[in-house]
């Protein structure tokens, strides 16, 4: 391998240009001719691969989104498609590729590289966490940083005001971000998809509240709930409880800036050495990723199909001793 491009795509994540800093500077260590693909794979489809030095990662480290940008690129689900992206990188010689997004993008350069044969690498990135075979995702933690910030600001007005505020996180199939923000905010309950927690439930939880003079509550939605988004269970809940005045806040997408943690910056590092000296070791089809603080690979076709529980049980039983 002389060649190799990195992308970033499908939903952008804190933590990405520190993971593209540490994957260009690897591969030029290693002597290997680096190259950007802009906007995801539209930009293997248009042509739009740029080399990079160390010098073009210089001072991104703690930019939030992706300066390669990320883009949907429908065109790449088609044979044609792939076979346009195959021959822009032929052309530049270029026989390896490092993904950085969610379960899309592997599945895109899944097909890729069993059509292609180029080697492909993935790197978990999306603030979801809903990937197997990597404990966190890059982004993760910084968007969980992101949402207690915000609730701790609504929890000032919230208890100045004596009011119930439901708030919704992101995470369609994945509460991860709804429980760990909700042992970090001190939140009074939580709804996760991956849960099912009935209005009744959620009303005696506040009613034993409200009878101890809590002065105030916040409950955490995560969208993907089943019983509807924080609208919808804010009116279930006003029908029956109504000590507080009530209100809801929709986090949306200011979950996905910001300047990155500390965690994401190293964890984007470590995510983006490892791709590179994966790849340079022959390896296709593997995601890396960090399980119990040690870098682990996993091969893509696992970690789109085996899919893990990945919600910490304590974290889950705490929520109801810590918040009466
Ligand atoms: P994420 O990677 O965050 O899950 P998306 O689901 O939007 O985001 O996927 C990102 C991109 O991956 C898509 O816009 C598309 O270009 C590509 N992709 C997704 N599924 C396929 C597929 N079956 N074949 C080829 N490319 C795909």
């Amino acid at each position: 391998i002389k060649n190799i491009a990195v992308l970033t795509s499908g939903g952008d994540a804190p933590g990405m240009n520190a993971c593209i800093r540490a994957v260009v500077r690897t591969g030029i260590y290693n002597g290997i001719n680096m190259f950007g693909v802009l906007q995801g794979y539209q930009g293997l489809i248009n042509n739009n691969i740029n080399p990079m030095d160390a010098r073009s990662v210089s001072n991104i480290i703690h930019l939030g989104g992706t300066i390669l940008k990320t883009a949907r690129c429908l065109e790449f689900k088609t044979e044609e498609g792939l076979d346009i992206a195959f021959a822009n990188l032929k052309a530049r010689d270029i026989d390896g590729l490092i993904v950085i997004g969610g379960d899309g993008t592997f599945t895109g350069a899944q097909r890729f590289a069993k059509k292609h044969g180029v080697k492909v690498i993935g790197i978990p990135g999306t603030i979801d966490n809903d990937l197997s075979g990597s404990d966190f995702t890059l982004g993760y933690d910084t968007a969980i940083n992101t949402v207690i910030e915000a609730i701790d600001k609504i929890r000032d007005t919230a208890d100045s005001h004596d009011r119930l505020f439901f708030i919704e996180v992101m995470g369609r199939d994945s509460g991860c971000i709804a429980l760990r923000s909700a042992i970090a905010s001190g939140a009074e309950a939580v709804l996760l998809p991956e849960r099912e927690t009935s209005v009744d439930e959620l009303v005696a939880q506040l009613e034993s509240g409200a009878s101890t003079k809590k002065s105030s509550s916040i409950v955490i939605v995560s969208e993907g709930h089943k019983d509807g988004g924080a609208y919808d269970i804010a009116k279930k809940v006003k029908e029956r409880f109504n000590h507080y005045d009530t209100k809801v806040t929709i986090l949306g997408h200011l979950q996905r800036g910001g300047s990155p943690s500390s965690f994401d910056r190293i964890l984007g590092s470590r995510l983006g050495f490892a791709a590179v000296n994966e790849i340079l070791k022959g390896s296709t089809m593997q995601m890396v990723g960090l399980r119990g603080n040690e870098i682990h690979t996993t091969s893509i076709e696992d970690a789109l199909t085996k899919h893990s529980f990945k919600l910490e049980n304590d974290l889950l039983e705490m929520t109801k001793v810590l918040s009466i």
